[in-house]
């Protein structure tokens, strides 16, 4: 799949108003400021693709880009979870919603979860794996910034969170993944290849 091909589609307020519920799809998610601006960016080099400012408590939207020309083959930017400033109610509708999302959008193929190497597996990030289990749904672990931490603690870092995982069993992997430096992009790129083509 070649992702630079990536163009916009739309975005929905709501699952909704997603696009039509066929081909395959990836979604991004993670806690705000994790680096899933600068994933999807990096992914399809353009540093437009998703926007990396953001204004917490706006209305949180799901952006949708297709890959492919009869977008048939789809990238879903989630919104970022985790701003303290957003209204509970907000929170726990938004977090309804991205449950719903898991167990029923028969498109999405797997999900990419987007942790800062440095403060890997917060609680919503266990709640993510966990709905995200329940639904039977793969999950590729993103440990971004990986270029904020010399080599060996780098490392360190990644065979902790895969400990971490080993009660997921096999659904949930982990990488390494740093934006400036593109450490990890290949690997992210053949994981997201099989999900969306086969
Ligand atoms: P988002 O809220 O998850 O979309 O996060 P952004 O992509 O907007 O990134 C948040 C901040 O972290 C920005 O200042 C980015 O420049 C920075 N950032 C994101 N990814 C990386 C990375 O891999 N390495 C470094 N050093 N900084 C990063």
């Amino acid at each position: 799949v070649n992702y630079r091909r990536a163009q916009y589609m739309k975005s929905a307020p709501t699952l909704a108003q997603c696009p039509k519920d066929s081909g395959a799809e990836v979604a991004f998610a993670g806690r705000s400021n994790a680096g899933k601006s600068s994933a999807i960016n990096r992914l399809t080099e353009n540093g437009k693709m998703a926007k990396t400012s953001k204004t917490p408590g706006r209305t949180q939207l799901i952006n949708f880009f297709s890959v492919d020309a009869a977008d048939a083959m789809r990238i879903v930017d989630l919104p970022g979870y985790g701003f303290a400033k957003v209204p509970i109610k907000v929170k726990q509708e938004w977090e309804r919603n991205l449950e719903y999302y898991l167990q029923h959008r028969q498109s999405l193929r797997g999900l990419v979860l987007l942790m800062d190497i440095r403060h890997p597996l917060t609680e919503f990030d266990t709640t993510m794996l966990t709905w995200a289990h329940a639904a039977g749904m793969p999950v590729r672990i993103l440990l971004t910034k990986t270029d904020k931490l010399k080599r060996g603690p780098a490392q360190a870092a990644l065979l902790q969170v895969r400990k971490a995982l080993q009660p997921y069993g096999g659904l949930v992997s982990a990488q390494l993944f740093s934006a400036p430096r593109g450490d990890g992009l290949d690997e992210l790129r053949e994981q997201l290849d099989i999900w969306l083509t086969t």
